[in-house]
Formats: C-alpha cells, structure tokens, sequence
C-alpha cells in the first residue's frame, strides 16, 4: 500500500516526519490507507488523528463511517442540533430551490433572521453582518473596533485561538506561540490565560478574577506606553475552548472589560464555541460573567454545519464602520444561509435544547465529579452545560500533565465507538462538546465507555 501512495505523495519522508504518529497507532488499515490518502492531497486534511475516520452519514448526536460502523459523536460543537437534522435539511431544499443569491439583493430573509438573531443579544447590539466562518467574523469584528478606534493594537489572551487567516494567527497566541512557531506580532499584547486551576492566580473567586483582570490592565499599559494611544480592542472567548475548556474566574470578564473600556478600547465576545445554549443556563457565554461586549462574533453552530457565521455590534459601531464604505461579502448572508440560521434556532427553541444542554451537562459534570473521585489521574472537571472539560494529571500536587494518558483514552474510547478529544496547552484536557440532543442514555454509553477505558489504564493499558 505504502507503494502504491507513494507514487501520490511529492515527498514521503517528509510527511512522515511530521505525522509519524499516525503510522504507529493506527489499529484499523482502512482509516490507516485513509489517513495516508489525506496527507497525500493536501494539508488541509492533515487533521487530528481521531478526525481522519471517514463519515459518510450522520445523525442526531451519531455519526456512520465508510464501514457502517456507529459513533456517538461528544465532540462535535458545530452541529448543535444534531447531524442532519430534518427540519434544517428541509429548510436547505426548500429555499435552495427557490432562490439563493448573494448580499448585492436584499430578501425578507436577511431581515427576518437579523431580527430573530439580534433578539436573543442585549438591546444595544442589534446591527448584524453576515459571513461564512469563524474565522471570517472575527477578522470583520476587529476591523470594525480598529477603525472605530483607529488603532491597531489589540489585547489577546494567553492560548487563544480566533481562526486561521493570516490575521487571526495574528491575534491567537495558540497558533503564533505555539502551532505557528512565529514571533508575537508588535500590535498584539498577550494578556495572562485565567486558568483557575493551573494558572498564576487559583480558583473561582472574584479575588482570582480581579487579580487575572490586572493583567488586561497591565497589556493595556503597555500598548500606551509603546504607541502613546489606546489599544483598539481586547478579544476574548467567554469560555476558552482550545484554552482547555477553562471557565474563568467570576468577574473576570466584568473587571477586564471595565479595564478596556476605561482605556478607551473596544470589548470583543468570541461565541464561536461557547454561545448559541451550549452553555446551558444562558443563551451566550458572556452573559455567565455578566458583562454585555460591544461586538459578538458567532459561527459553528450557527448553521449546524452549513457555512454561516455573524458579527452583531451597536447601531453606534456599525455607525463609526461604515464611515461611507459598504461592506460586501459574495456569500455572507445569502438566502440559503439564512433560512438555515432561522431553521437551526427554530429547533433550538422548539426543542428545548438549551435547557437540555443544561440537564444534561449538569449530569454530565457529575458524573465525571463522582469518576474524579475514584480516578486519581483526573485532576479538575469543569465546564458549563455541554460544554465540558476533564483534566488528566500524573500527580494532583504538581499538576503535571497527562498527556500521553488523554491521547490513549480518547483513542480506547474511540474503539469503543464514541468521539472526544484533547484540547488545553498540554493536550491533557478531555473535551466534550455534543450536540445539544445528547440526552442523559448518550451521556451514560459515553460515561460507560470512559469508566472501560480508565479502569484499562489503570490495569496496565494495553
Ligand atoms: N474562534 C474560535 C473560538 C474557534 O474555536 C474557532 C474555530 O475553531 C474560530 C474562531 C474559527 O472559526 P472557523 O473555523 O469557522 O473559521
């Protein structure tokens, strides 16, 4: 086989040297050949080890591969409502045969969805641009604060991720740090990561909080000092997601953005992973840390997996934005994308599935709590709703990470036929983020299969 891909891969040495893990842990030939056949075309689909599995069918919360094998998929944070649900599969069909165009046309439906997306926002922000990724609505996000603000420098924290254009790299430490391997650009000021359980201050409280907030105000300084102006604006998800599904301290946000305003700049919400009910007991991360930002940034589960994202700011911003300069986008909000947007909250809403998420991650968090108990190897359990994290220590003392234990659960629960995956500087974080159907039987067949593979582990592995 090796051969035969061979023959389609420009430099195999190469690609061996950057992905040798692949070669060594792989139990199931065909996804071995698959995963050869990916880095054969392209980079882009040299993505994470458990993500090479070929999915030819979803549905709900399960996902059928090439062989028609069954995963409970507790990872995917794109699809909220569940894979291919038919209301959104419906809503597609219907208005794909009708008309779909792009923003140069106004339609009822960019107005309908602007009014029903900016209604589930704080008053204040109800001026709504539509684009096609995550990546895309925070490079429109910080175009709007720096223009309003004319500045350029920008607050970041500690292990960020905001997407994967040159400008996004620019502003995510994770990538330039760390998986990019560049120097941190001079505009940007690395604010310290909130981490409560591994970070400089411990802890929940409003004292930790502050204390993190500080240093927002130590990067807000710095930016004065270096340019003699305000820095333009401070982005932050309201929960951390590559971070290691680190929830922050209370009051960090409220301090941090009591900082930046102070300072002249611009608050900026990333919600590509925590907003839209994940989070259980409110509709957006923000509102969990009782701060509202002057501009939001969604994607993911915004159009279940079709490609839709949005940036909603105040009439005052979008104001300062336009400055006479329309701002177009060849896809953003076309018709399509917008019966899916309307669809996707249609389900959310009819079904109830942000209190779902809540019952559900709050049993979920439990039940990983009862599990820390008895499994040294879990250091902290965290998280809000189906958004949740557990994190694998060597020693609860020094912390020291799990890593290589994280990468062998996921794969054992893999063969089990359930899908998580590692996040966190360390890769030592289990993530769970289902789609919002999962219901407490698939938090079980996922607890099941956890309890299966740590009692393994601590049987010797194997
Ligand atoms: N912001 C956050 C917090 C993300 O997690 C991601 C993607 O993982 C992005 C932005 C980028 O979104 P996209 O991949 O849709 O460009």
């Amino acid at each position: 086989l090796w051969d035969v891909w061979s023959d389609v891969i420009p430099d195999a040495n190469l690609i061996l040297r950057l992905a040798p893990e692949s070669f060594a842990v792989d139990p199931h030939p065909p996804e071995k050949l698959l995963a050869r056949r990916a880095r054969a075309i392209g980079p882009s689909l040299s993505i994470s080890y458990a993500e090479k599995l070929k999915m030819v069918r979803g549905q709900g919360p399960w996902l059928i591969d090439h062989t028609g094998r069954r995963y409970l998929d507790a990872v995917n944070n794109i699809t909220h409502v569940g894979h291919c649900h038919p209301h959104v599969v419906a809503a597609i069909a219907r208005q794909a045969a009708r008309l779909n165009t792009n923003t140069r046309y106004l339609s009822e439906l960019i107005l309908d969805f602007s009014e029903r997306l900016t209604a589930t926002l704080p008053r204040d922000l109800r001026v709504a641009y539509f684009v096609n990724s995550g990546t895309e609505a925070n490079e429109l996000a910080l175009r709007i604060a720096r223009t309003a603000i004319g500045k350029k420098s920008t607050v970041v924290l500690d292990w960020a991720y905001h997407g994967n254009s040159g400008g996004m790299v620019d502003v995510s430490p994770y990538k330039f740090k760390r998986k990019g391997g560049y120097p941190q650009p001079d505009f940007v000021e690395i604010a310290d990561f909130p981490d409560p359980y591994r970070g400089t201050h411990r802890g929940m409280s409003e004292a930790s909080g502050r204390a993190y907030a500080g240093d927002v105000a130590r990067c807000l300084e710095a930016v004065r000092a270096k340019t003699g102006t305000p820095a333009a604006a401070f982005i932050a998800e309201s929960i951390s997601g590559v971070g290691g599904q680190v929830v922050y301290p209370d009051g960090y946000l409220k301090a941090a953005y009591a900082h930046v305003r102070a300072a002249g700049g611009v608050c900026i919400a990333d919600e590509v992973q925590c907003g839209f009910g994940r989070v259980g007991a409110a509709f957006w991360g923000f509102e969990l840390q009782g701060v509202v930002p002057d501009i939001v940034v969604m994607g993911k589960p915004i159009g279940n997996g079709h490609p839709l994202a949005a940036v909603v700011t105040t009439p005052d911003l979008a104001a300062r934005f336009a400055n006479g300069m329309e701002y177009f986008n060849s896809f953003g909000g076309n018709p399509v994308s917008m019966a899916v947007g309307m669809a996707v909250l249609d389900v959310i809403e009819g079904e109830g599935l942000q209190a779902r998420a809540l019952e559900t991650g709050d049993y979920m968090l439990a039940r990983f709590g009862d599990m820390a108990a008895r499994h040294p190897l879990i250091g902290d359990v965290r998280g809000r709703g189906l958004f949740s994290g557990v994190e694998l220590v060597r020693d609860r003392a020094t912390l020291e990470p799990a890593t290589a234990e994280a990468g062998w659960i996921v794969n054992h629960i893999r063969r089990q036929g359930v899908l998580a995956s590692t996040d966190g500087p360390f890769d030592n974080v289990l993530k769970f983020k289902p789609p919002m159907v999962f219901g407490r039987a698939e938090a079980d067949i996922l607890i099941d299969a956890l309890e299966v593979a740590f009692a393994d582990l601590a049987a010797g592995g194997g």
